[in-house]
């Protein structure tokens, strides 16, 4: 209902931070995006370009100042990303990767 509609408009909002390809500026599809884990207030996603088949895997968050996104490029299918994490994602997954990529330990795009 209401929740749905606002974790939705985030969702988007996140998405079209990084609608573009970093290397062949290509538009991001949407539906072609897989959610890899979520919690309230993140979204970890693996996002394929269809036109150059790289890929990045992304995480959308919110904090106090906005919806923000940052995409690691990688090598890896969505079912890849899957596979090497023998245990499902959980939040403290995303929350350890929003902190890897707080330090600078990620290039951010
Ligand atoms: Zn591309």
């Amino acid at each position: 209902m209401a929740m749905h509609d606002l974790d939705r408009s985030f969702f988007q909002e996140g998405f079209r931070l990084m609608a573009r390809c970093p290397l062949c500026q290509t538009r991001y599809q949407p539906s072609a995006a897989k959610v890899i884990a979520e919690k309230e207030d993140a979204y970890l996603l693996h996002v394929p370009c269809v036109k150059c088949k790289s890929a990045v895997v992304a995480l959308i968050f919110a904090n106090m100042f906005g919806v923000n996104s940052v995409g690691i490029l990688t090598d890896l299918a969505s079912d890849e990303v899957l596979a090497k994490e023998r245990q499902p994602v959980t939040a403290d997954d995303v929350l350890a990767l929003h902190e890897a990529i707080a330090d600078g330990s990620f290039t951010i795009i």
